[in-house]
C-alpha cells in the first residue's frame, strides 16, 4: 500500500522483524499474527492506514513501548502501528507544559522536563512505557496518592479516531473524545500526540525505606503518609521474609533542595516500623525516578525479563486490603512470588482519581495491588495455572469491593467488561460507536463480540 503520506511497505528482512516483534508482548504469554506493520513516521500515515483499514473492518492497533501482558497491544490479523517513531518531545517551560509524540517513552520526557527543572506530577515508575500506552491505561507512580493518575494531568490530546479523523480533544474541545480516550485502553482512537502539565521538580529526595512486620501496621502507616503532606511519594512492597512469611516495606520519598536537609526524627519519628532496618538514602530527583533502570538490567541480564509475566493488578478498598493481601500471599499459588516477582502495595485517594474511564472502589482509601511475577518460560502448564489463579484472585477481590486494573493477564469477555466499567459501560458504547463505528481499534482487549 503507498499513498500520500508515504505508506510503504519495509525491505523483506525489516518486515519479518517488525511482525516477529509486533506478534509479542512483555507478557509472553499470548502471541497473534498480524498482518502488518506500520512503522508511524507521521500522524498522516497513521490517518492513512486507519481510513483504510476501518471500511474494511481489520484491526489495528498502536504499540508503544511493547509493555502489554496479555495481547492487549496485538492485532490479529490487523494493522499494528508501531509509534517509536513519533517520539518528538518539546518542553515548553514557560508555560510548564511539554508536548510529546505518542511513542516516546517516559524516560524521553523526564529527562526533557527535568533539563528545564520541571517534572509531571505523576511518573509512572519504569520510564520504559510510551506516553501513549500509559496514557490508554492511566498511568499510577509514587505521588499517586496525592496527584492521581498520569492521565489527570493531560492537557490536550491529538488522536486519529477509529473513523480516520485528526481531532485535537481537550475538557474544552470534544470533551466526551477526551474522556473517552484518557484511561480509555485504546477503544476509540489512537493518542498521537499529548500536552502534559509540569511543576517545577525537587534537585534531590531522601529516600526511606521502613520495614514493618505485620501488615496491620504497614497499612496503619501508609494510611497516614497517604493523607498527610510529609512526603511527595509514597509506595510500598511485600516481601518474603526469611521465616516463610512476609515484611511489609514502605518507600517514602522527601524533597529537598540540597541545602536545608530533611530532619529524619520529624519524618519518620512517630512510624510503627521496625528502626533496626530503616534504610535511608539521598539521591537526585533523576536518579529516584530512574530508580528502576538498574533492576531492568539485572532482570534482562538473569533473563527474567524475556519470561512470561503473568501479572495482575487490582485496586482495593484500603479497609479490605488489610486483610486480602496476606490471605493472597499465603495461598500455594502465590508461593513463586517469594523467588521471582514483586508484590507492590500502592496508596490511592479516591478523590484525587479523575479520569472517567478508571474504574476504582468507592471510597477515599484505596490500595494498589500488583502481584508481578515470572513464569518458567517452557512450561505453559505453570502460566495458565497462574493465569487461572489470577481469575479466582479477581472473583474474591470483586466480592470485597475490589475493582480489576485492565492490562494484566487475565481474561476478559465482553460481559465482564460490561461488568467492569458498570455505570460508564454506556457512555463507552455512545463514545465507541461514534467515534470507531467500525470497531477496529484495540481489539486485544476482547470488550466486543
Ligand atoms: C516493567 C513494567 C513496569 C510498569 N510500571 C508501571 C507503573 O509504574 N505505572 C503504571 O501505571 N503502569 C506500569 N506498567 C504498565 C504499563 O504502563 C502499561 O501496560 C502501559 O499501557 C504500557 O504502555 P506501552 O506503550 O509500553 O505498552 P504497549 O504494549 O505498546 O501498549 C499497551 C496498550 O496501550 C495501547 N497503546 C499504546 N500506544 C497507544 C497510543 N498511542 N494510543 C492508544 N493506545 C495505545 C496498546 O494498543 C495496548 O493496548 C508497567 C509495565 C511493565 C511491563
Amino acid at each position: 500500500m503507498k499513498g500520500a503520506s508515504g505508506l510503504v511497505p519495509p525491505a523483506n528482512d525489516d518486515r519479518e522483524q517488525d511482525l516477529l516483534r509486533a506478534s509479542a508482548d512483555f507478557g509472553h504469554i499470548v502471541d497473534s499474527h498480524p498482518l502488518g506493520v506500520l512503522t508511524a513516521r507521521s500522524v498522516g500515515a497513521v490517518q492513512e492506514l486507519v481510513a483504510f483499514a476501518g471500511p474494511r473492518g481489520i484491526a489495528v492497533t498502536a504499540r508503544g513501548g511493547g509493555q502489554a501482558l496479555y495481547g492487549q497491544g496485538q492485532a490479529d490479523g490487523g494493522y499494528v502501528v508501531d509509534m517509536a517513531g513519533l517520539n518528538d518531545v518539546r518542553c515548553v517551560p514557560e508555560d510548564r507544559v511539554l508536548v510529546a509524540g505518542a511513542g516516546a517513552l517516559w524516560s524521553d520526557v523526564v529527562r526533557a522536563a527535568l533539563a528545564a527543572g520541571l517534572a509531571p506530577p505523576v511518573v509512572p515508575d519504569h520510564l520504559g512505557g510510551s506516553v501513549g500506552g500509559v496514557l490508554s491505561t492511566g498511568g499510577f507512580g509514587g505521588a499517586s496518592h496525592r496527584f492521581g493518575l498520569v492521565a489527570d494531568w493531560v492537557r490536550e490530546l491529538e488522536v486519529v479516531t477509529g473513523a480516520g479523523e485528526r481531532l485535537v480533544c481537550s475538557q474544552q474541545v470534544y470533551p466526551d473524545l477526551f474522556r473517552a480516550v484518557l484511561a480509555g485502553l485504546g477503544q476509540c482512537a489512537l493518542i498521537v500526540r499529548a500536552t502534559l502539565q509540569l511543576l517545577p521538580a525537587p534537585a534531590r529526595v531522601r529516600r526511606y525505606r521502613l520495614y514493618h512486620r505485620t501488615p496491620g501496621t504497614f497499612f496503619t502507616d501508609q494510611r497516614r503518609l497517604a493523607r498527610d503532606a510529609r512526603f511527595s511519594h509514597v509506595a510500598g512492597q511485600a516481601r518474603p521474609a526469611l521465616d516463610g512469611g512476609w515484611h511489609y516495606m514502605i518507600e517514602a520519598v522527601a524533597p529537598h533542595d540540597g541545602q536545608l536537609q530533611p530532619e529524619d526524627g520529624l519524618f519518620i519519628g512517630d512510624l510503627d516500623h521496625d528502626p533496626d532496618t530503616e534504610e535511608i538514602e539521598d539521591l537526585s530527583y533523576a536518579e529516584y525516578l530512574h530508580r528502576l533502570d538498574r533492576d531492568e538490567r539485572l532482570l534482562r541480564a538473569t533473563g527474567e525479563w524475556h519470561r512470561p509475566h503473568p501479572w495482575l493488578t487490582l485496586l482495593l478498598p484500603e479497609e479490605a486490603a488489610t486483610s486480602f493481601v496476606p490471605a493472597v500471599l499465603a495461598e500455594d499459588a502465590q508461593q513463586a512470588l517469594r523467588f521471582c516477582g514483586t508484590v507492590q502495595l500502592r496508596p490511592l485517594t479516591g478523590s484525587t482519581l479523575h479520569a472517567p474511564l478508571l474504574r476504582r472502589p468507592p471510597g477515599e482509601r484505596l490500595c494498589l495491588l500488583s502481584l508481578m511475577r515470572t513464569a518458567p518460560p517452557d512450561r505453559p502448564d505453570v502460566v495458565r495455572r497462574l493465569v487461572a489463579a489470577n481469575r479466582a484472585i479477581h472473583t474474591r477481590a470483586t466480592a470485597v469491593g475490589g475493582v480489576l486494573h485492565p492490562g494484566g493477564a487475565l481474561p476478559m469477555t465482553p460481559d465482564d467488561w460490561r461488568t467492569h466499567f458498570g455505570p460508564d459501560w454506556d457512555e463507552l458504547v455512545r463514545a465507541k460507536a461514534l467515534y470507531d463505528t467500525h470497531r477496529v481499534l484495540t481489539r486485544g482487549y476482547g470488550l466486543w463480540p
